[in-house]
């Protein structure tokens, strides 16, 4: 089965460089209230996608176990040397499109600053909803096409996309904004609906951020999130939505579950894996997918 490009934070010091060295403090900041004001206070299991190197996790301490998914094994090491390696954290390298977990798995997703890589959005929607429980609540954060910069340089003449148009733009390879409008028509097209819409960063501009102090920049972005609910027009938008409908959940019930319980095998999706210590072994069409230093690995198979 063939899969759209993948973009590829292995080796890359992203955290470092975007987050802690790269002024980014504004943004870390009105991101951590947005999903205080989305994210359920408690639950069991949190499927945390593009985790990266884990800046977000801490903030769903209300789960009882948090699996964290990243494409890039670097970015999980990084995470693993921030949060241990107890078992409330499971560590798991997979592509989204492809993802190696048992359907209605999981109580709550968040997809935070990654559908902004995906060349195929809905399909990645679509493995979000399958993995998801009844009710499941799913914190989904994009890029904005309709942002107000993007909306001025296009009057202007100086940008020659359209940010009135439904379709993604692809401003640099496989970094993608939206259209809000397309980004609810695939959530709801796809079962779920949507709860509360936040926008933010409204405040994204490197002048502001040079002479307004952070805390006040903050404090005024916390205030504008709440007119997500009536337009969009932020660089970056929040959504919570709940999957409605019932699936089956063919998981054992919480308490009595294991983490092997979880994966199913991401190529012939068969369940339940085989423990064969290093590595997890589908019986289905035999292939082995690897477990080293603590990380379930389902890129490729060790066979
Ligand atoms: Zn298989």
């Amino acid at each position: 089965m063939t899969t759209p490009p993948i973009c590829d934070y292995e080796d890359s010091d992203y955290q470092t460089s975007f987050w802690d060295k790269g002024g980014r403090e504004y943004e870390d900041r009105t991101e951590a209230i947005a999903l205080k004001r989305l994210l359920p206070m408690q639950g069991h299991l949190l499927l945390e996608l593009g985790a990266g190197a884990g800046r977000n996790t801490p903030r769903y301490r209300g789960f009882e176990r948090i699996v964290l998914v990243d494409y890039s094994r670097t970015q999980l090491e990084q995470a693993q040397q921030r949060l241990g390696t107890s078992d409330k954290y499971v560590y798991v390298a997979a592509d989204v499109y492809r993802l190696p977990f048992v359907a209605g798995l999981f109580d709550a997703a968040t997809m935070i600053r990654v559908l902004h890589h995906m060349a195929d959005a809905p399909r990645a929607l679509g493995q979000v909803k399958e993995v998801l429980g009844p009710d499941g609540v799913f914190i989904l954060e994009y890029a904005n096409k309709l942002n107000i910069k993007a909306i001025l340089r296009y009057l202007l003449g100086r940008q020659q996309w359209s940010p009135f148009t439904l379709e993604p733009v692809e401003f640099v390879r496989l970094n993608f904004d939206f259209h809000p409008k397309a980004v609810r028509s695939w959530l709801e097209g796809l079962g779920f609906r949507i709860e509360k819409t936040l926008t933010l960063s409204h405040f994204r501009i490197g002048l502001l951020k040079r002479i307004v102090p952070t805390s006040i920049l903050v404090f005024f972005d916390s205030l504008a999130q709440w007119t997500g609910v009536w337009w969009q027009l932020s660089p970056s938008v929040f959504v919570k939505a709940r999957r409605v409908g019932r699936n089956a959940r063919s998981i054992p019930p919480v308490g009595q579950d294991t983490i092997l319980s979880y994966f199913k095998c991401p190529d012939c999706r068969y369940s339940p894996l085989v423990n064969k210590s290093d590595s997890l072994g589908c019986p289905g069409c035999g292939k082995k997918w690897g477990i080293r230093d603590g990380i379930y690995d389902f890129r490729e198979p060790m066979n």
